[in-house]
């Protein structure tokens, strides 16, 4: 049997920030990861059939993937679903790098507005390990921003191009706040990696490795730190012992004969998915509702930001589809509760680049747009690169039915029951999605856009699986405290987007890191004290 001082289940945004600052003790870590390092050439942007290479083993969605090293997910019922990756770096590897911290009034909307509840820490807590984080990784953008305190430091920001200069007319027009994308890519020198070429693809991994997905910027230096990474290993059980503490973790390797890890601390990070998942599956005497589920609460109050679509289609040739395909410019105009509307809370307007030749001519056929024969390539012309795209990020309120169960009969691989989601849309999230949608078509307008088409809730954005193990001071209403720790079992430990108390509506993956970053801190320096308890 094998023993180690401290095992993190899952090497995604979570597992890899815990990692890192973990490496800095001399505790023993071992991380259990369910999927592989990616390969390079593997990459769908080395090839110029990229477009088509992305469909199936990059598809952002694990049902249609399919690999050894994903589970199945049923969200048949749910107006959003899941997209994730499962591999070191975790959904990073696909993710768009787009990358806003959370503001100071996101940690406290039950005093601002009366609805979800406030964290039990706020944004100044979190600051420093921000700043951490952008130690460890490349964030890019411009300093100055109205939206947020003074952040500085920031690589140069993404270029604007063609499309994003006549955003920004729009913008200025109607007065609205803008500001280039905080982004996660090196658009200069970092750390010896190479720089952003404005190629595009970056939604199916970056080729030459300027995207700041985890493998390639977090887990090269814990590695060299001592952290062993275990690959192909999935969790299938955290285990306890007599006085209710966890003792390791039971998994399948990958050969799939099944392991035990002892340990003496357990971090687990397996996503806003995986992490009820297993603490479900987790059940036992002490805990028959699943490991740390005393206040009923693991799996409950997911959050997906609901999102919405707008595009615009303008005369001019505006090259949309060059650059970071995630980053160009973001509004956090409406992102609290405006005056005189009958919701709470707000959205945040993200604009990419895109889309790519081949989504682009699929999307204008199947809405009717684009004919074979004759006329397909004079119509493309006239729509290719000559439109914008903006998506709406809606602040989706916590609530208790919209949650991850077990499937009654669907299991992975190994034989593992999978998670299905049991997730609607609420009346405040339908209401913001509509105004936003309304909002977008305004500034496509203002931009100068000849027509616009908008539609929400997109069905394949679940990309921020929020909420399901919940952070908070009272054991009756969260799964862990401030710290990340379970209640009801010292040496149990969550870092991923579970963790959140209320979803914001900027994208989540900087909080994640420095959440992560904080509890791993605090994990290495009173690692002896958590052992007593
Ligand atoms: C297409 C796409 C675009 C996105 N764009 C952005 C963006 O622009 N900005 C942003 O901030 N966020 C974005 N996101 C979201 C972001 O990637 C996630 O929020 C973030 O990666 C979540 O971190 P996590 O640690 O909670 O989970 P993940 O990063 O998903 O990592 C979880 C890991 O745990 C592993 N695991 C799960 N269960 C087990 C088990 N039982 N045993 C072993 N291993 C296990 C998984 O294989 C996975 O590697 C995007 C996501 C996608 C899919
Ligand atoms: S745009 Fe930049 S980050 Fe994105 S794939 Fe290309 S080189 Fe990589």
């Amino acid at each position: 049997m094998d023993a180690c001082d401290v095992v993190i289940v899952g090497a995604g945004a979570g597992g890899s920030a815990a990692a890192l600052e973990l490496s800095k003790s001399d505790l023993k870590i071992v991380c259990l990861e369910q999927g592989t390092f990616t390969s390079n050439s593997d990459l769908p942007g080395n090839g110029v059939d990229w477009e088509i290479r992305s469909q199936k083993k990059f598809n952002i969605n694990p049902n249609i993937r399919r690999a050894n090293s994903d589970y199945p997910v049923n969200n048949g019922k749910s107006p959003i679903s899941i997209a994730n990756f499962n591999a070191v770096g975790g959904s990073t590897v696909l993710y768009s790098a787009h990358y806003p911290r959370f503001h100071p009034s996101d940690f406290q909307i039950q005093t601002l507005d009366g609805v979800g509840e406030d964290w039990p820490i706020v944004y100044e807590d979190l600051e420093p390990y921000y700043e951490e984080d952008r130690k460890n990784t490349p964030v890019a953008g411009f300093s100055g921003d109205t939206a947020y305190p003074q952040i500085k430091g920031l690589l140069p920001p993404v270029p604007l191009g063609s499309l994003g200069r006549k955003i920004a007319e729009g913008f200025n027009a109607l007065g609205w706040h803008w500001w280039p994308s905080y982004s996660g890519i090196a658009t200069a020198e970092f750390q010896g990696h190479r720089t952003c070429i404005n190629l595009g693809p970056c939604n199916t991994g970056c080729p030459i490795g300027s995207k700041s997905s985890d493998d390639l910027f977090y887990w090269p230096k814990a590695l060299s730190n001592g952290v062993s990474l275990k690959t192909e290993c999935r969790v299938s059980r955290i285990e306890i012992d007599r006085t209710g503490k966890v003792s390791g973790v039971e998994y399948f390797d990958s050969v799939g004969n099944s392991q035990f890890l002892s340990a003496k601390l357990v971090v687990v990070a397996a996503s806003g998915i995986g992490t009820p998942r297993l603490l479900l599956n987790s059940k036992s005497d002490r805990f028959p509702e699943g490991l740390g589920n005393d206040s009923g609460l693991v799996g409950r109050n997911l959050m997906l930001h609901p999102w919405g679509y707008v595009e615009g289609l303008f005369e001019e040739n505006l090259q949309s589809h060059f650059g970071p395909q995630g980053c160009l410019i973001a509004s956090h105009e409406f992102h609290d509760t405006p005056e005189d509307e009958p919701f709470k809370r707000g959205f945040t307007m993200q604009f990419q680049r895109g889309p790519f030749p081949l989504e682009s001519a699929t999307r204008q056929f199947l809405r009717k747009k684009l004919p074979f024969g004759q006329e397909h390539h004079k119509v493309f012309r006239q729509t290719f690169d000559h439109t914008a795209h903006l998506s709406i990020i809606v602040e989706d309120l916590p609530e208790l039915h919209n949650r991850v169960v077990l499937d009654e009969s669907l299991k992975d691989a190994n034989g593992i029951p999978a998670p299905k989601i049991e997730y609607a849309l609420s009346e405040n999230s339908k209401k913001i999605l509509s105004f936003g949608i309304e909002k977008g078509k305004e500034l496509m307008k203002a931009s100068g856009a000849l027509t616009t088409f908008g539609f929400g809730p997109v069905r394949e954005t679940g990309y921020h699986i929020l909420g399901t193990a919940k952070m908070g001071n009272d054991p009756k209403n969260s799964v862990v405290n401030m710290w990340g720790q379970s209640h009801s079992i010292p040496n149990l430990f969550i870092v991923d987007s579970s963790v959140f108390v209320t979803s914001s509506s900027v994208n989540p993956t900087p909080t994640i890191h420095a959440i992560a970053l904080r509890t791993a801190k605090y994990i290495r320096e009173n690692f002896s004290t958590i052992m007593k308890v």
